[in-house]
C-alpha cells in the first residue's frame, strides 16, 4: 500500500508543492509567515548536513558476517570466536582517509577499514587501515600529520610542500610512505584489498592470561591495484569509482570475501623482541610470527539508507568485548578516547542509541542518561546513580557485568610515567628497506614506486625541501653539521629515501628533476 503524505508531526499533508501565498493576479505573490510547512521545509534543508569527519570522510559500506573458521580458546575467551562456525553479523565502511566526502577515490592515500562487529556480548570495533604500518607514533603528531595531508591554509589546495615538509621532519614514517607511494596507493577495488589492525592489541582469556596479537585481513581474490595514470584518469572520470564497486559487487551476488588471521606473541617474547611491539610505524616479520587464521568475513548486504547506515555509523577501538584488549600502543590510547569524543561532537551524546551503533545486546547504561536526541525510555524511573557492588541500590538491583581483563601485572614492564619525545634511528629505515626489497619481487614495481613519488614531489617549489627528501648530501651539509653540533648525532629528519637504499634518492632525484626541468 502506497503511503500517505503527512507533515513530520503526522498531520495531514494534502499538497506538498504549494505554498500559502497573498495572490497577485493569476501570479503567486507575498508568502505568509503562516505558511509555516514552507518554513519547515526550508528550516530542514539548512539542516541536512551534520560535520563531515575530519578525516576519513569519503566512504563506502556494506553489511555481513563474520564467521569464525578455527578454533581461538588457547588464546581468547571473546565469545564470537569460541566455537568454529558462529556467526556475528557486520558493518564495514571503508574510506579514504585525507579528501572530502565528496572527492575522487582513487586518489592515493591510506584507506581506513573500520567495521563493527555486533557480538552477543556488545559491540567490537576494528577501526583498521589497509596498511600495517602507520605515519607516527606519537600521538601529539596525529592532527599536524593529517592536516600536512590536506589543504593549505592559504591557499585551500593540497599542497606538496606541507606534505614534505611534514614527511622530513617526521623521518618514522618512511615505512609508511613506502606502503603509501607503491602500487598498494591506489587499490583497483575495495574488494581487491587487504587490511591490517597496524596496532598491537591483546587476546585475553578468563584465567586472566593474555597473548599480543596483531590482526590481518586478506582478500581472497588477492591484491590489485591500479597504476598512478589508471587511478587519476578514473578520478576525474568516475571521482565514485571504487564505492559503486562495492556496491555493484553486492548487488549481483559477487560478495568480496576476506580470510583474518592474527599473528601471536607471548609476553615473555614482547620483552625481548627486536621491535617495539609498541611503535606502530613496525611489523612484526611473517617469518618470527606467523598468520595463525580465526574467521572469514563476506560481506553480503548493501547499505538500506546511506546516511542512516554509514554516515551515521561510529566506529572506536575502544569498543571492545570481553576477549579483546588494548596494549600500551600510545596511538592506540589516544585513538580510543579521540574517536568517541569526535562522534560526541559529530552526532551527539547519545550516537550509541542510533539504529546503526546500537549493540544487537540488551543495554542497560541507567548512569548515561538524557543528553541531546535521547530517544531511548531513558530507562523509565531506574536509579540514576551508582551504588556499590557491596551495597547495591536498594530500588533496583541489576547484575554485575563481566569483568574487562584490560590491564594485568605485565603492563608494569611496560615502563614508569615521563615525557617522551621520539627519535629517530637508523631502526626506522630497517623495515621500508625490507620493503623496497618486497616492491623487487615484482617486476617494474620499484620503477613504478619512484614515478609516483616524482610525481607528486615535482610541485614542491623549494629545492632545498626536495633535496631533503632525496637526502643529498651537498644541500644538506650546513645543516648537517648544524644538527650534530646541536645534538651530538646524525639528525635523520634530513635525509629520507638515501637512508633506505643508497641509490634510491639519486634515483627519484634523477625522475622528479626531469619533470620539472
Ligand atoms: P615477507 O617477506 O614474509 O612477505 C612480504 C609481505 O609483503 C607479503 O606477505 C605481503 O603482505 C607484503 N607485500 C607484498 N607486496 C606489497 C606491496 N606492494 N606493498 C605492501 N606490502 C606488500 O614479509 P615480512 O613480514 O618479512 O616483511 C617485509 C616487508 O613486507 C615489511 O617491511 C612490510 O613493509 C611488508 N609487509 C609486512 C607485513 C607484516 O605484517 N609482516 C604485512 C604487509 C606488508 P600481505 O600478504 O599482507 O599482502
Amino acid at each position: 500500500m502506497s503511503p500517505t503524505y503527512t507533515l513530520a508531526e503526522g498531520c495531514p499533508y494534502p499538497q506538498n508543492t504549494t505554498s500559502v501565498q497573498l495572490r497577485n493576479g493569476s501570479g503567486g505573490g507575498l508568502v505568509l509567515l503562516q505558511d509555516t510547512q514552507l518554513i519547515e521545509t526550508l528550516a530542514h534543508f539548512a539542516r541536512e548536513r551534520i560535520p563531515e569527519r575530519v578525516v576519513h570522510a569519503k566512504a563506502a559500506g556494506a553489511y555481513g558476517e563474520f564467521e569464525c573458521t578455527d578454533d581461538c580458546t588457547d588464546i581468547t575467551s571473546a565469545s564470537f570466536l569460541n566455537t568454529i562456525g558462529k556467526k556475528t553479523k557486520v558493518l564495514l565502511r571503508i574510506s579514504t582517509v585525507g579528501p572530502e566526502r565528496g572527492s575522487a577515490d582513487t586518489t592515493r592515500d591510506v584507506h581506513g577499514w573500520a567495521m563493527k562487529l555486533y557480538t552477543d556480548e556488545g559491540n567490537l570495533d576494528w577501526v583498521f587501515n589497509n596498511t600495517p604500518v602507520f605515519f607516527v607514533r606519537d600521538p601529539i603528531k596525529f592532527p599536524s600529520l593529517n592536516r600536512s595531508h590536506k589543504r593549505h591554509p592559504q591557499t585551500n589546495k593540497p599542497d606538496s610542500n606541507m606534505f614534505w615538509d611534514f614527511h622530513v621532519g617526521s623521518p618514522e614514517g618512511i615505512h609508511e610512505l613506502f606502503h603509501l607511494f607503491s602500487d598498494r596507493g591506489t587499490p583497483a577495488s575495495l574488494r581487491h584489498m587487504n587490511a591490517y589492525s597496524g596496532h598491537t592489541y591483546k587476546f585475553t582469556k578468563e584465567d586472566n592470561s593474555f597473548s599480543y596479537i596483531k590482526v590481518h585481513i586478506k582478500t581472497q581474490i588477492g591484491v590489485k591495484n591500479l597504476t598512478r595514470q589508471e587511478a587519476v584518469k578514473l578520478a576525474g572520470e568516475d571521482p565514485d569509482y571504487l564505492v559503486d564497486d562495492l556496491f555493484q559487487a553486492i548487488k549481483k551476488g559477487n560478495y568480496p570475501v576476506w580470510n583474518v588471521f592474527v599473528q601471536v606473541m607471548s609476553p615473555e617474547q614482547a620483552e625481548t623482541y627486536k621491535w617495539n611491539i609498541f611503535d606502530m610505524t613496525k611489523v612484526w616479520p611473517h617469518s618470527d610470527f606467523p598468520l595463525r587464521q580465526i574467521g572469514r568475513l563476506t560481506m553480503n548486504r548493501n547499505p538500506q539508507n546511506y546516511f542512516t547506515d554509514i554516515e551515521q555509523a561510529a566506529f572506536s577501538p575502544s569498543n571492545m568485548v570481553p576477549g579483546w584488549a588494548p596494549s600500551a600502543d600510545p596511538m592506540l590510547q589516544a585513538r580510543m578516547f579521540s574517536y568517541p569524543d569526535a562522534a560526541r561532537y559529530r552526532l551527539g551524546v547519545n550516537y550509541q542509541q542510533l539504529p546503526t551503533n546500537r549493540a544487537s545486546v540488551p543495554v542497560y547504561c541507567p548512569f548515561e542518561r538524557d543528553g541531546l536526541m535521547n530517544f531511548s525510555d531513558n530507562y523509565g524511573a531506574d536509579p540514576n546513580y551508582v551504588g556499590s557492588t557491596l551495597h547495591p541500590t536498594t530500588f533496583k538491583t541489576a547484575k554485575q557485568g563481566q569483568t574487562m581483563s584490560t590491564l594485568t601485572e605485565h603492563e608494569k614492564w611496560a615502563g614508569e610515567v615521563s615525557s617522551f619525545t621520539t627519535e629517530f634511528g637508523p631502526q626506522d629505515f630497517e623495515q621500508a628497506a625490507g620493503l623496497w626489497a618486497v616492491l623487487g619481487r615484482d617486476p617494474g614495481h620499484q620503477d613504478r614506486f619512484i614515478g609516483n613519488i616524482a610525481d607528486h614531489l615535482s610541485s614542491v617549489t623549494h629545492l632545498r625541501l626536495r633535496a631533503r627528501v632525496y637526502g643529498k648530501w651537498r644541500f644538506l651539509f650546513a645543516s648537517y653539521i648544524c644538527a650534530c653540533v646541536d645534538t651530538g648525532l646524525i639528525n635523520y629528519s634530513l635525509e629520507l629515501f638515501s637512508h633506505v637504499d643508497k641509490d634510491l634518492g639519486a634515483r627519484i632525484e634523477k625522475a622528479t628533476e626531469a619533470l620539472i626541468a
